[in-house]
């Protein structure tokens, strides 16, 4: 048999890190201390409070049995809580909340609900790449909204055409935002909605970062704009926030038209998240107060601020994020991304992702995660001093 891929599965935009990886690997292989600011996942372990209840829920044989629908009725009621609490936002518990096997999964999902052959989704460039394969797989056309330095890493919602908007039928928005940390005002949140409601379109709202505030002003939910749920929907994850990635649990809330839509694909593909894990996220989200997690913002915090400074001290204009464990440079000189990472990775044994992966307002920066210890961190900046730029 000539097995041979699908059309859908050509279109989907290459993958372009496979030369840093590719570097990166040679480099480990060959033995050098490689110090790796690359990988968007937390260092440290989930809190121990956070295990303790999932051994606990294992071993309940009524967690062993299909979750299916849109989470627990005790997991969406902490949900509501959580978010009523930290946004001042009252949900209900049964049509504006589902749960998610991670936000990739409802993001990758909610095209397939909304997104006929022509439709088109508005995407931010930089962006998470979900937002791009997601339409592709639903058979929709993505527009990219370039996010700029000069606009604060917001898209110019005022440069998409009316023609191209009219079409629309889903705009991603990620705030705080990977990759450049940059958090979107509320004045901003308040354009979206107005340009969605006159054009209609979902907005679909990726906050994985929202707890990960580096400053002392958290960053708000979309959901706090008066209408907001009328067009929008939020994406929120414990991925990041409790050292939870290899776990997958997440939830959407808000618009029920969107999230009803969302629920029917995930009915027919997936049986819900393991009940022990829904147990455990309970656990994680009333716990959100405690020193653990306070704990873990403040690492990020400490860790930013050795990079920053260090970077700084050798001239790297580097601005501080308000949000998220990235740390968005601007490369020195004016350089390239590519070459910047190259060279980081060729003569300091330090992975950086050149912006220039990204799309093209991009390539004059480069990511790094903070995921790495302050003690690493300060050595990376030390050998990245002995280069010359
Ligand atoms: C990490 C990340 C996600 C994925 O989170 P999961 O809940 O682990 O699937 C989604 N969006 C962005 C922007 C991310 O950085």
């Amino acid at each position: 048999m000539n097995v041979q891929s699908a059309e859908k599965l050509t279109q989907l935009p290459p993958y372009l890190f496979v030369e840093i990886d590719q570097r990166k690997d040679d480099a480990i292989r060959a033995g050098r201390d490689v110090i790796d600011f690359g990988v968007g996942d937390p260092d440290t372990p989930t809190p121990q409070f956070i295990i303790d209840r999932m051994s606990q829920a294992i071993a309940d044989p009524g967690s062993h049995t299909y979750a299916f629908g849109i989470g627990s009725e005790a997991f969406r009621q902490t949900i509501v809580t959580y978010f009523h609490k930290r946004f001042g936002v009252s949900l209900d518990p049964q049509s504006e909340v589902v749960v998610l096997l991670g936000s990739k999964e409802g993001i990758g999902h909610l095209p397939i609900g909304l997104i006929d052959p022509g439709d088109v989704v508005l995407v931010p460039e930089p962006g998470y790449p979900v937002y791009v394969s997601g339409t592709i797989f639903a058979g929709g056309t993505c527009r990219a909204m370039p996010l700029t330095e000069e606009n604060h890493w917001l898209p110019d919602l005022a440069a998409i055409s009316p023609e191209v908007a009219r079409r629309a039928k889903i705009l991603w928005l990620n705030y705080p935002n990977n990759p450049t940390g940059a958090c979107a005002p509320r004045s901003f949140f308040e354009e979206a909605i107005a340009f969605a409601r006159e054009y209609d379109i979902l907005i679909a709202q990726d906050a994985p970062y929202c707890e990960l505030y580096l400053g002392e002003e958290k960053p708000q939910s979309i959901l706090e704009i008066d209408g907001a749920r009328d067009v929008a929907v939020e994406f929120h994850s414990f991925s990041k926030t409790f050292n939870m990635t290899g776990w997958r649990l997440a939830f959407a809330v808000g618009n029920q038209d969107a999230l009803r839509l969302l629920a029917k694909v995930k009915s027919n593909l997936d049986s819900g998240v393991f009940k022990a894990v829904q147990a455990a996220g309970m656990e994680a989200l009333s716990g959100i107060d405690r020193p653990e997690i306070v704990e873990l913002r403040a690492m990020y915090r400490r860790r930013l601020d050795v990079l920053a400074n260090g970077l700084r001290d050798i001239g790297w204009p580097v601005t501080t994020p308000e949000a998220t464990f990235y740390l968005w440079a601007k490369c020195p000189d004016g350089l390239d991304s590519r070459e910047v990472c190259r060279r980081a990775l060729d003569e300091a044994d330090v992975v950086v992702i050149p912006g220039a992966g990204f799309g093209k307002t991009a390539e004059r920066f480069v990511r790094f995660s903070l995921t790495q210890n302050e003690a690493r961190t300060r050595e990376a900046v030390e050998r990245l001093a002995g280069l010359k730029w």
